[in-house]
């Protein structure tokens, strides 16, 4: 291992570098040899100036994540007092930034009397992204030198900026003209024969006669976004401190809430939630040797809701399109809809005229199979019917060129059927995206019992460059989310009928963080799916059913469970309530109190059974898979960490105490538990021990 901090000189400035792969973060191994070279640098009076800069890709990226929480992150010398010694060197000292200075690297190179940036180089304050808060200075520095309404938006979005940004706003004070570590101690050497600048701490300029009611304007517009995270509201009483008290009072305050945060269980959230992303891309069976194969040219069969937000998706990720449909008028209307969604982009000003221009060209459309000849990936999104996509892989295995990857969009059928359509089934497999496609991030990867691990690492890599969160899941009737989300609603249509509304059972859901509850979001999907897909199937769901007979498909038709009069607002309707009540009378169900509490039972608890039985069955490979799909791909509140991770907080004992006497009262098998959960909760173990219990 190399060392992790080595000095060198340039005649009277020292070059101190940080050697920590692979993004140099602040590990208890990377603070103590820095803080030893620091003292001795300072001592020396041959040094003039101090040049502190990374070697590899970046600049220090951040504090040593895996430290959080442990003893490790406070041992001496911990960030802050390694940025207070940095701090109080009265010599020049200049940080040589390139790559990304996030976290704790940006609250170190603040440490220093100047920064200079590379002209590519990034900065940012993300760690409200881990539910903390800058903890080493970094919320009581930043204001003093952008001034407190641009710290304050870095610090609660988390968002980082660029170069010419840092430049103007004054948080670096050259950018780099040619080599980085040339430029700084050019720069260094000047700046020694000059009046010394302050430390940050003590510049105050940016911090007095603020317009307080402007800065809790965009304080309470940041907010807005915030969906009762702890973290950023935080986040704005550190820097309101940064202006309100003396320097040092709003760091100690900045420290307490640092601890109070990293504690804390949304930031455990987050943090697993973090880990977890990165975990799932870790595939068994799918190793290091398992190349992903060259993917240049997509086809997209169906230019439907899916087919076009999928398309988008890849064109935005930079990979060309050719969409396929049944006749030129569903290709009219598929291409107008997606200049639609790109002209939206253009009104709000993320997307220029021209980027959208070029974004159109990379579009082709066709009626003709031969068109998709040349091929490396095919994703198909025609309807939801085992019919159609016989017709379709069939047509495929004639067309496609040897090695295409034929990927299909199906919500719920069996991947291996579909394969076996095929004379390829090595190089068929699912790839799930969700509604709308070009916005959510999740991409359920299915892995049927033939696919080539090599076409599982296309799909892993293609899910990346266009910006999802990819989580491999194996075949089974819904893959992972909405076989849990079929958990979730089962009981449904049973708690209107014994006693709860459809406003008091979605509260339960946005109260605990979720954008949407159950009704709201089947009347955003259309209640005429499910109603078709019960009539094929010779179910009856007697309110639903009704609501669709009665043309109350949900927001398509301005009325739902809910009414809507501006279109999107779900507002209560006595015409609804009305129904269930009579529904209840016809069934001679006596409607009684049904508290928030029994609402989690028959909802939440059931889909973690689903959970952990998808997980005992081996469609998930771990728990924070699942985790990753549900904060992904339905909107779980990220400060729960996702329905498992939650389920631990809660208690496994609990769960299984709660279903069991569901199970016992309704026999229904939703509530059933499962033996694993059973198992975890007898041994108080957690999920992470599933494999072994
Ligand atoms: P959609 O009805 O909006 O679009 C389907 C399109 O496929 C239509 O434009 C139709 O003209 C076209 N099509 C049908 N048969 C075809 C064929 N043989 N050749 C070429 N084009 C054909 O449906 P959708 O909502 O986009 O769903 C498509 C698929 O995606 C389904 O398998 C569905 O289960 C799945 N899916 C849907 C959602 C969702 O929320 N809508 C989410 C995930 C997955």
């Amino acid at each position: 291992m190399s060392q992790s901090v080595t000095v060198t000189r340039d005649s009277n400035v020292a070059i101190v570098t940080i050697d920590n792969p692979p993004v140099n973060s602040m590990s208890f191994h990377v603070r103590k040899p820095l803080a030893e070279a620091l003292t001795q640098l300072a001592g020396d009076n041959s040094v003039a100036a101090i040049v502190l800069a990374c070697a590899g890709r970046t600049f220090v990226a951040g504090a040593d994540i895996t430290e959080f929480g442990t003893d490790k992150a406070l041992a001496s010398p911990n960030l802050p007092e390694l940025i207070a010694q940095l701090e109080a060197i009265d010599k020049p000292t200049v940080a040589a930034i390139h790559g990304t200075a996030l976290g704790g690297g940006l609250e170190l190179a603040m440490g220093c009397r100047y920064r200079v940036g590379d002209a590519t180089a990034k900065f940012g304050l993300p760690e409200v992204k881990l539910g903390i808060l800058p903890g080493a200075g970094g919320t009581a520095r930043l204001p003093r030198l952008v001034g407190p309404l641009a710290a304050l938006k870095m610090i609660v979005t988390g968002v980082p900026i660029g170069a010419k940004e840092a430049l103007s706003s004054g948080l670096i004070d050259a950018i780099a003209d040619g080599d980085l570590v040339k430029s700084a101690i050019t720069f260094a050497r000047d700046a020694v024969e000059r009046v010394a600048a302050l430390p940050v701490s003590q510049r105050n300029a940016k911090v007095e006669n603020v317009d307080m009611a402007a800065f809790e304007k965009q304080a309470a517009d940041l907010l807005k976004k915030s969906k009762g995270l702890d973290a950023p509201r935080r986040c704005v009483d550190a820097v309101r401190n940064a202006i309100t008290m003396p320097f040092p009072e709003a760091l100690k305050t900045e420290r307490e809430y640092f601890i109070e945060l990293v504690m804390g269980d949304q930031s455990r959230a987050q943090r697993h939630l973090f880990f977890a992303e990165r975990e799932a891309t870790k595939v068994p069976g799918v190793s290091k040797n398992d190349k992903p194969r060259k993917i240049s040219k997509v086809g997209v069969i169906g230019a439907g809701t899916m087919g076009g937000g999928i398309s988008m998706s890849l064109v935005n990720g930079g990979i060309p399109v050719t969409i396929l449909e049944m006749n030129e008028d569903a290709l009219k209307r598929g291409m107008g809809v997606i200049d639609k969604n790109y002209g939206i982009s253009v009104s709000r000003g993320s997307l220029t005229e021209e980027a959208k221009a070029k974004r159109l060209s990379m579009f082709t459309t066709t009626t003709d199979y031969a068109d998709l000849a040349d091929c490396d990936l095919i994703i198909e999104a025609v309807f939801e019917e085992m019919g159609v996509k016989e017709q379709v892989f069939t047509t495929l295995d004639k067309i496609a060129k040897p090695g295409a990857i034929l990927a299909s969009n199906t919500s719920y059928l069996d991947v291996n059927q579909i394969a076996a359509f095929t004379k390829r089934p090595q190089d068929v497999v699912g790839m799930h995206f969700f509604s709308p496609a070009n916005v959510m991030k999740l991409l359920e990867i299915v892995r049927g019992d033939k696919t080539a691990p090599d076409v599982l690492a296309t799909a892993l890599a293609v899910g990346k460059q266009i910006g999802k969160v990819p989580v491999v899941v194996g075949v089974c009737h819904g893959f992972v989310g909405n076989r849990m989300l079929g958990a979730r609603g089962a009981e449904a249509e049973g708690l209107l009928l014994e006693g709860a509304l459809p406003q008091q059972v979605d509260k339960v859901f946005t109260d605990f963080g979720w954008p949407m509850g159950t009704y709201q979001m089947w009347d955003l999907a259309g209640l005429d799916i499910g109603w078709r897909t019960r009539k094929s199937l010779g179910l009856t769901a007697a309110i639903s059913d009704t609501l669709c007979e009665m043309g109350r498909y949900g927001q398509k038709t301005g009325k739902g469970y809910y009414l809507y009069p501006d279109g999107r607002t779900a507002t209560p309707d006595p015409e609804v309530e009305a129904l269930i009540l009579e529904e209840a009378r016809k069934q001679g169900v006596n409607r009684r109190d049904i508290s928030d509490e029994e609402i989690k039972e028959r909802t939440v608890y059931p889909m973690i059974n689903e959970g952990a039985r998808i997980l005992e069955e081996g469609i998930a490979t771990r728990s924070s898979d699942i985790d990753t799909v549900w904060v992904n791909g339905y909107g779980y509140p990220v400060g729960h960490g996702g329905p498992m991770f939650w389920a631990e907080l809660e208690g496994l004992q609990k769960i299984v105490d709660r279903l069991e006497y569901w199970y016992g009262k309704t026999g229904k098998e939703v509530y059933n538990p499962s033996p694993l959960l059973k198992r975890l909760a007898a041994a108080k173990k957690g999920f992470a021990d599933a494999a072994t219990a």
